[in-house]
């Protein structure tokens, strides 16, 4: 299902207290209009009725895109990603076993980008384990160019059929690198006796992640591509 609720917040304009009706889940099956409107961030556009002043709520939901069995949940806090782990990995709740037996691909993301890049790496059907290895190789290789800046954000996006990254700090794009396929291949081709099935593979995937699993795995595999 989807749901919606109502939260109070100041306008960061003219400061007026406004009554804000929130998703606090998406079912793109039972709304699909919501699809494009979280791929382009309208669904979470706020216009002030008072001063008409608009900008981009940032908020935690569940994403569920139920055609394709995954859904990632966005949460703001360490504390709502322990609940979330903890309330999917129940292995008594006939919910979540459901869930299991049909192979769901279920994520836990800390942030608005990382959701919106979790969307786009899987409607390119990518696998997104295997695309947080490849950031990771890309940023060992960016530390051997000694650049100035470091990169705090590394989010993939994909363009004409071609997958790359945007390097970030503070915000600020520093620059931006495409992923060979054949370095996503290989990798792939390396890792993937390592890994489990995709659904199967744990509700946390990113950059902790990748350098987890290269430390588990680096006796068997490349250590760059
Ligand atoms: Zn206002």
């Amino acid at each position: 299902m989807s749901s919606k609720e109502n939260i109070e917040l100041n306008c960061p304009n003219c400061g007026k207290k406004q009554t804000v009706s929130i998703w606090k889940s998406i079912n793109t099956s039972l709304n699909p209009e919501m699809k494009e409107a979280v791929r382009n961030k309208s669904a979470f556009k706020y216009t002030c009725p008072d001063c008409g002043y608009e900008t981009i709520l940032d908020y935690g939901f569940l994403y569920h895109q139920m055609s394709d069995r995954f859904m990632i949940q966005y949460v703001q806090t360490d504390e709502s990603a322990e609940k979330v782990k903890d309330i999917w990995s129940d292995e008594n709740s006939p919910m979540m076993r459901i869930m299991r037996e049909k192979h769901y691909l279920m994520r836990i993301v800390r942030t608005q980008n990382e959701l919106l890049e979790k969307i786009e790496i899987f409607d390119a059907g990518l696998d997104d384990r295997i695309v947080e290895l490849c950031k990771m190789f890309i940023l060992i290789w960016y530390s051997e160019q000694k650049k100035e800046d470091w990169p705090d954000e590394v989010l993939y996006y994909r363009q004409d059929e071609d997958n790359y990254v945007q390097l970030l700090s503070n915000g600020n794009l520093l620059g931006d690198m495409i992923i060979p396929k054949t370095m996503y291949d290989k990798i792939k081709e390396d890792y993937q006796p390592f890994l489990a099935e995709i659904w199967n593979g744990g509700f946390f995937v990113n950059q902790s992640w990748a350098l987890e699993t290269f430390q588990t795995f680096k006796d068997h595999v490349g250590e760059s591509y």
